[in-house]
């Protein structure tokens, strides 16, 4: 009897995980990764900050070496892009119309950036960041630059622009809200990072919109409804698209990501999808989120690897993230979008404090500078939705393990 065959699609976060999870649960199938680009996986999050300051070697992003895959027998098909999924037949069609059947299928395709209009004569100055070959673009453009405008206050726009001030260069970000990190954070996160971007030389202007980028004999003039910022190059930042289409298209419930139910299972019984291009349902929020975090990567890959043992282990994560910026190490947790009161503990005027977001007397999500035992406490004190004294969660003197009511 032939062995059974779960095929990956996509080689990111999600997609190690799974096979390396399947592996470790003793899985005897054949696992197959198809991935379109040309490294192995690779971690993302070193992209926007030491990878780019060039502080670590490319093979350091790598989660596990060449031999890892030929020992566990997993195939790794690198360059190779899936166009279709017959959920009717069981296969799935490569770019060259090679086609592959499954038993099991997982669909790990994660995000791409979000593209802005520009004139095919200037787009060689303008940059995004989502894999190492932007990066290597990118940083060789450094190299003979003076000046760049980073259109989009996100987190990644924001850790790029620190880098890029580090190595010297003036940096102008362009955010079309009235507040950089307005979509994901406070407004007392978002004054904090304005100032520290600031006081690094960064300009920040907010309530501007880009509505052109011009090519100039020095490099892109980038229009603004605030005026012109001469630059030598552009990178844009505006937040990432699901790459869910060929979900979609192969008849997969797809709405702003692959929707999966709490054990990463498609509308397809032996589809299954995790990491950043799936709509899944947190039971902590009770509703149906897409998050764009290696946590979530990792822990959604360890779930579609129990539910292909017949485990049914569902998924019950609190979203975590985290974001560098010079010398802070912002930690995200919980959602933001469900809170009546704001907790300080320690003073925003430091590079040293958290801030918690309460309802009803228990914390709903948490954003800790520098302050890692606030991000752990409050992952838990979320979780198990714990009632806290908000006066004890303020004051500095009492633990944070003792701060419950
Ligand atoms: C610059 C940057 C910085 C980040 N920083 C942080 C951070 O500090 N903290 C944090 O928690 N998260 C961070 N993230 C997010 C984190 O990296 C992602 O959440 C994580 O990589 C998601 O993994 P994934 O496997 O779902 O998707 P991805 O890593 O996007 O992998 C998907 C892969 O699938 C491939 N693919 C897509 N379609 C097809 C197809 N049809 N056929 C074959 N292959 C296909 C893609 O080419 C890609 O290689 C950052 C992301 C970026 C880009």
């Amino acid at each position: 009897m032939s062995k059974e065959k779960t095929l990956i699609i996509g080689g990111g976060q999600a997609a190690c995980q799974t096979a390396t999870s399947l592996k470790n649960k003793k899985y005897d199938g054949e696992i197959k990764i198809f991935c379109s680009e040309n490294y192995l996986p690779y971690q993302r999050p070193p992209l926007s900050k030491k990878f780019l300051m060039g502080e670590l070697d490319k093979e350091r992003l790598f989660f596990k070496p060449e031999k890892f895959y030929t020992e566990n027998q997993i195939a790794i098909n690198l360059n190779s892009y899936v166009q279709r999924i017959d959920i009717e037949n069981k296969e799935i069609f490569l770019k060259d119309n090679k086609k592959e059947n499954y038993d099991n299928l997982v669909i790990a395709t994660g995000t791409i950036p979000r593209q802005i209009d520009v004139d095919k004569k200037i787009s060689d100055k303008v940059f995004y960041l989502r894999s190492i070959e932007d990066v290597l673009q990118i940083r060789g453009k450094i190299k003979e630059s003076n000046k760049v405008t980073i259109i989009g206050g996100g987190y990644i726009g924001l850790e790029v622009a620190a880098i890029i001030n580090k190595l010297g260069l003036q940096v102008t970000i362009v955010e079309m809200a009235s507040r950089i990190l307005e979509r994901v954070t406070s407004e007392t996160i978002s004054s904090f990072y304005t100032k520290i971007h600031k006081q690094a030389g960064v300009e920040v202007l907010t309530n501007t919109s880009v509505e052109g980028l011009e090519k100039n004999n020095k490099g892109v003039e980038v229009i603004t409804s605030n005026g012109v910022i001469v630059s030598d190059f552009v990178i844009v930042g505006i937040g990432v698209l699901p790459c869910d289409t060929l979900a979609l298209e192969s008849g997969i419930d797809a709405k702003n990501g692959i929707i999966v139910d709490e054990f990463c299972r498609t509308s397809n019984d032996y589809i299954f999808s995790a990491g950043d291009c799936t709509m899944h349902p947190n039971i902590f929020y009770n509703k149906n989120i897409r998050l764009e975090s290696v946590h979530n990567a990792i822990e959604q890959g360890k779930t579609v690897a129990a539910s292909i043992m017949g485990e049914n282990i569902s998924y019950n994560q609190i979203p975590w993230f985290w974001s560098d910026q010079y010398e802070t190490k912002l930690q995200i947790a919980g959602l933001l979008d469900n809170y009546d009161d704001i907790v300080v503990r320690g003073d925003t005027k430091n590079q040293s404090f958290a801030v918690f977001y309460t309802k009803e007397n228990r914390i709903t999500a948490s954003d800790c500078v520098n302050r890692p035992a606030e991000h752990m406490m409050s992952r838990k004190l979320i979780s198990e939705k714990i009632l806290i004294d908000k006066d004890r969660l303020s004051d500095e003197t009492i633990p944070i393990k003792e701060v419950a009511n």
